[in-house]
This record gives C-alpha cells, structure tokens and sequence, in this order.
C-alpha cells in the first residue's frame, strides 16, 4: 500500500476496507444481515480464544516457557473449577443468551448492509469510543455492585469465587450481569452511531480483552505491555481486582480508577501479602 493510499483509506476517500467489505456484504449477505449474527460472532469468538489459555492451564507445570508468565503461579485453576466454570458457562448460554438470541431473531429486522465501508480511521476511533464507553459504565456498574451490600451479594458474587482468574472464570457471572454488559455492547455501538463492520470489530475485540483480563498470565503481548504508559490494564490489573476487590473497578483502561483513588498495581497487591 502506497502513502497516498493509506492516508486516503484514513481520511475516508478510498477507504482501504472496502475490498473486504465489499467481499463480505455480497458474499454473506443473508448471514450478515441476520440478528442472530452478532450472537454468533461473540459466542463463537468465545470459545476461539479462551481455548489457547485453557490448553495452557490444562498442560500447567509441564509447560515450563508459558508457565513463568502466570501472575500468581502458586495458584492454577484445577480441574473441578474448570468444569464449575464451563457448567455456569453453558448454564448462562442455556438461560441467557439462547433465549435473547431467539427474541433478537423473532422481532429485530435484518439489518442494511450499507455499500460504503468505514474509512480505516473511523473504524479505529468508532472501536475506541465504543471501548471507553463501556470502561465507563462498567466502572460505575462495578464500583456500586461493590460498595453497595446487596448488589454485591445479589449479582456480582458470584465472580469472585475464583481470586486468582483463568480464562473460563471470565462467564463465571450472573445472569443480571450477562444481560447488563450484552446491553451494552449492542446498544453503545448504535448510539455511537458505528458503521457495522466497526460494531462487529469492536465485539470481537471486546470479548478478547474480556478473556484476556481474567486468563492469569501476563504474557509480552499483553495489552497492557502494547499500549504504553499505564493508559490500559490489562490481565495484571484485574488480576489484583480478584485478590483485593476494593481497587481497579474499570475493566480496561486505568484512567477512571486513578481518578476515583481505587487504583492498584500488582506490586501492591504482594506487598500486601
Ligand atoms: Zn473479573
Ligand atoms: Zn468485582
């Protein structure tokens, strides 16, 4: 790709999306303009990329290279909290997300693929928004599903059976909070007013950070390693949300809990120790 191209695909002109969106939307037309679509992509997105980490927590200690990269090593997943978190999983696709998949399938509309695609930068800041957005509400969810007594006990609990998270621990929740968090990633992107191949990007995406957040191993690349300055946090961050769950209440960025004065780093949580 030439400069001229890629700034062009940035500015919106020409954007460089368009050969793939265009193979997408005439190619798959029935499957994409489906409202079950977004269901599968985020279920089957899922169990892609939790598999990598359950091998690793699966293979545990022979695996010595992926091991040295585990935030609390003395503390590995067994095979009874796996199977605890697959039956919740399976138990929430069951009674949750089947059933609001058959509703969005029912009474939504297909949707219209629009014949322009995003311009690269639109994709980018409509795939940010929709990141902070949602590290936003999750915050203020989070920070009153904690100080408030009832709300915790109630819905959030739960999550907190595990304080050292693995991969599978991510679905480890209620149905209250399924339903909030599955609100929000459908409804920021339309308010937003996001191009649809944004919207599903920034689904996709979404749910990686998510299993990233509670995989258990602070790998080179993780997000928080590639987005420089602390602006991200990534799986260490909310590593020490599970061992000392009065810090680090945004899932994703760092910002919000710096400003309210709940921010933690793992060295403070084994200082504590
Ligand atoms: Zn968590
Ligand atoms: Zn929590």
């Amino acid at each position: 790709m030439t400069a001229i191209h890629f700034w062009k695909s940035c500015l919106g002109s020409d954007s460089v999306l368009q050969p793939l969106w265009d193979c997408m939307r005439l190619n798959y037309t029935d499957y994409l303009r489906s409202p079950l679509f977004p269901v599968v992509l985020t279920v089957s997105s899922y169990f892609v990329f939790s598999f990598p980490f359950l091998i690793c927590d699966i293979v545990g200690d022979k695996w010595a290279w992926v091991q040295q990269f585990k935030i609390q090593p003395s503390h590995r997943p067994t095979a009874s909290k796996l199977l605890h978190c697959a039956g919740i999983t399976l138990y929430n696709h069951v009674f949750f997300v089947l059933p609001a998949s058959v509703a969005q399938w029912a009474w939504r509309p297909p949707v219209d693929l629009p014949d322009q695609a995003p311009s690269l930068l639109e994709l980018i800041i409509g795939v940010v928004s929709n990141l902070l957005l949602f590290d936003f509400q999750y915050f203020i969810w989070h920070l009153l599903h904690h100080r408030i007594r009832w709300l915790y006990v109630t819905f959030h609990a739960i999550h907190h059976k595990y304080s050292a998270p693995f991969a599978l621990a991510t679905q480890c929740l209620g149905g209250w909070e399924l339903v909030t968090v599955g609100c929000w990633t459908t409804l920021n992107p339309m308010i937003l007013r996001c191009h649809l191949l944004t919207t599903w990007v920034f689904m996709v995406l979404h749910v990686y950070v998510s299993i990233e957040d509670h995989c258990g191993y602070d790998f080179p690349w993780s997000t928080s390693r590639l987005i420089p300055l602390g602006i991200y946090g990534g799986p260490s961050k909310h590593d020490v949300h599970h061992q000392k769950p009065n810090t680090n209440f945004a899932p994703h960025f760092s910002h919000w809990d710096k400003i309210f004065g709940t921010h933690a780093d793992f060295s403070f949580c084994t200082a504590m120790k």
